[in-house]
Formats: structure tokens, C-alpha cells, sequence
């Protein structure tokens, strides 16, 4: 026996909301996507997603945490994918919730392009991204008429960069004056610093910032030459964004006179 309510056959097409969690803070949601999780019946939640978002839910929603939380592994896709098809089809309102944007390597492209196919409706309620709160917990703009023409979001994931991605390209890019921003890179911190290395000073101003907007928010600026040694010192750990660009060259200037009178 089915005991969830039947649709008709004026009700609305079965629609999967894709709903940008922001970086932590609920502070930082938007309207859009506090009106959605309001409404959810069922969640559909990422490990990245704050406990002070999931706040808002209604206390009779399902809430179903698909990340790697508990040590486990994560769920895979296609579980994700299958449950919120049916969820849907069921009638319940379905909120896939993600860290940051939902779009931003976040997987909500390829579960867009799935439910779609399915015949169900996708609406996107965008976050703000990682990388944009990285830059504002350290005060500095990602883009600046005198240091950065430009931004570059990227992974530093190497399942997602093993054939695609040229760090010789990309440090020639931030030479030319485009920020590089890079997502999941500590772990692989060793390589990054390595390859860009091979075309940037080693003085360049880099900074990493460990869970933005949060409570446990931690931060470190060095420069390309000293990333993974300052990473080891602190502990830094995912998740964090690296940035990589003379945006942050006052920043710098202020932490080593800082270190100087200490
Ligand atoms: N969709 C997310 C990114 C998901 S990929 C977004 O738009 O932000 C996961 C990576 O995002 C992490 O490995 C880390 O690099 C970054 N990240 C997510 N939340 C973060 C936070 N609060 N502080 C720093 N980095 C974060």
C-alpha cells in the first residue's frame, strides 16, 4: 500500500528543486532557496551543508543526508539520482540541498540533465560559492582593476583534472592576471605547487581558507614556494579553497609585517 497522496491531473508537473546551501553560514542563503527548503517535504542533503541551514526545514520533513558524514562512503549517484526520481513522482516536494552553489562543482548539472530526462522539472535556486566566501573572509576582492582582470573557478580534484587540466596553462593565466581559485586542492597541494611553480614566481601570494563563513573558519597567506609547508604548520584540511593571484598582495604585505613585529 502507497500511503503518499496520489497526484491528479491538474497538479503540477513533479518538480526537483536544486537548492544552493551557500558556504555555511544561513546568513548567506538566499531567499529563493530558505522559501524552498521551507517548503520541502523531503531533503536530499550534502556534507557540506551547515547544520544551520537544515534548521529551516520543516520538522516533518525527511531528511536525507547522501554525503560522506560518519565516515562513510558517500552515496553513490546513481541512489541519489533514483530516489529523488521517485520522490518526485511520488508528489512529495524534493530539495536536492548542496554546499555553496549547486552548480558549481557540485554535480547539479548532471542530476539536472537526469531528471530531465526523466520528465521531471528542475528549478535552481543558485548559492554563493565557496570561493566568493574564501575571498571575503580574508577581505580581499577576487577581481581588482590593478592586480585581476579575471577569475578562474577550478578543481584541483585529480580524478576531475587527470587528462583535462594543464597547471602550466593556468599559472600562465594567473601570470597574466586571472585569480585562480582553486576548489579540493589541499590534498593535492604537493602538485599544484609543483606544476604552477613552472609558470609563477615563487613569491606569488596564495591563501587558503578551511570551511568560510563558518564558525570553525580558519585562514593562512603565504606564497606559491611556502603552500605546502603552511598548509603541514597549520592543519589546514578540507574543505578549503585555495587562492592563488596578486589580488591578495596587500594581504600578504600586512601578514609578513605582522610576523615582522611579532
Ligand atoms: N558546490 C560547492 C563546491 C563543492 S566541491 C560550492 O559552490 O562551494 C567541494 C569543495 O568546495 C571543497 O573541497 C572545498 O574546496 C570547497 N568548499 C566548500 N565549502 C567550503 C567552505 N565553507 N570553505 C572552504 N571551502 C569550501
Amino acid at each position: 500500500m502507497n500511503a503518499r497522496p496520489e497526484r491528479h491531473a491538474a497538479a503540477p508537473l513533479p518538480t526537483v528543486w536544486l537548492v544552493g546551501a551557500g558556504p555555511g553560514d544561513p546568513e548567506l542563503l538566499t531567499l529563493k532557496a530558505l522559501r524552498t527548503i521551507r517548503a520541502a517535504t523531503v531533503l536530499l542533503v550534502d556534507d557540506l551543508v551547515g547544520d544551520g541551514v537544515l534548521r529551516y526545514a520543516r520538522k516533518s520533513a525527511r531528511i536525507v543526508h547522501v554525503g560522506k558524514r560518519g565516515g562513510c562512503q558517500s552515496t553513490p549517484q546513481t541512489f541519489i539520482e533514483q530516489l529523488m526520481l521517485r520522490e518526485a513522482l511520488a508528489g512529495e516536494r524534493v530539495v536536492r540541498l548542496k554546499g555553496g552553489d549547486p552548480c558549481v562543482f557540485g554535480r547539479g548539472g548532471e542530476e539536472a540533465e537526469f531528471l530531465r530526462a526523466h520528465g521531471v522539472q528542475v528549478e535552481v535556486a543558485s548559492g554563493i560559492t565557496a570561493g566568493l566566501a574564501a575571498a571575503t573572509a580574508l577581505g580581499v576582492p577576487l577581481t581588482h582593476r590593478e592586480h585581476a582582470h579575471g577569475v578562474i573557478f577550478v578543481t584541483g580534484h585529480p580524478r576531475d583534472t587527470d587528462a583535462m587540466l594543464h597547471w602550466r596553462t593556468l599559472a600562465d593565466a594567473a601570470a597574466q592576471g586571472l585569480t585562480l581559485v582553486i576548489y579540493m586542492g589541499v590534498a593535492e597541494a604537493p602538485r599544484l605547487q609543483r606544476e604552477l611553480l613552472l609558470g609563477l614566481p615563487g613569491a606569488t601570494p596564495v591563501a587558503v581558507v578551511e570551511r568560510a563563513s563558518q564558525p570553525g573558519q580558519r585562514s593562512a597567506v603565504t606564497t606559491l614556494a611556502g603552500l605546502v609547508e603552511t598548509i603541514a604548520a597549520a592543519s589546514l584540511a578540507s574543505p578549503s579553497v585555495i587562492i592563488v593571484g596578486d589580488v591578495l598582495q596587500g594581504l600578504a604585505q600586512v601578514t609578513r609585517s605582522t610576523q615582522q613585529a611579532a
